[in-house]
């Protein structure tokens, strides 16, 4: 069992084979793909993953791995913090075949023999558990043509979230 500090790497068959659990603290700046979340790069990524066989043989990742991630609200713009947690069961696969083999209720890994950067599955994981669109239950600062409609579409000077947003789409 690893504790606290995580490994770089995981090597999927062995961990499998051996049970390996991992449970340890790493922060949102180590996750590459997570850079854009530049409010969010000192948050901590809790980690708790058991690797092993499901009822059926099949070596798996299970567990849990969550953090805080910021961002700007859909609606108002200003930055809202979602507590985010994936709840992770992935099935290994190595090869296509072996992918379209699995039942559609499981979820594939495609996995290597040997290293595999475990920075690549929290932030894939942590990726595809954000909220579709985020936004705030109640926005604090409301835009105001949320409170008056009625301005005849005068240009309002934009709001600095809404040019970043607007430039991060376009990279896209
Ligand atoms: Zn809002």
């Amino acid at each position: 069992m690893f504790s606290g500090q995580l490994p770089p790497f995981f090597d999927p068959r062995k961990y499998a084979d051996q049970g390996i659990e991992l449970q340890g603290q790493t922060s949102v700046g180590n996750l590459p793909r997570l850079a854009d979340y530049r409010d969010s790069q000192d948050e901590v990524v809790d980690v708790a993953l058991k690797f092993g066989r499901d009822e059926e043989g099949r070596q798996n990742i299970a567990g849990t791995i969550s953090s805080k991630l910021t961002m700007p609200c859909q609606r108002c713009l200003e930055p809202v913090t979602y507590q985010i947690t994936a709840k992770t069961n992935l099935m290994m696969v190595w090869t296509e075949e072996q992918m379209k083999e699995l039942p559609e209720h499981l979820d594939p890994i495609m996995v290597i023999d040997g290293k595999m950067p475990l920075a690549d599955l929290l932030e894939e994981e942590l990726l595809l558990a954000l909220p579709l669109v985020a936004l705030h239950e109640k926005c604090p600062n409301p835009l105001p043509n949320e409170q008056d409609s009625d301005d005849g579409g005068i240009e309002k000077p934009e709001n600095p979230f809404a040019v970043l947003a607007k430039l991060k789409r376009q990279q896209d």
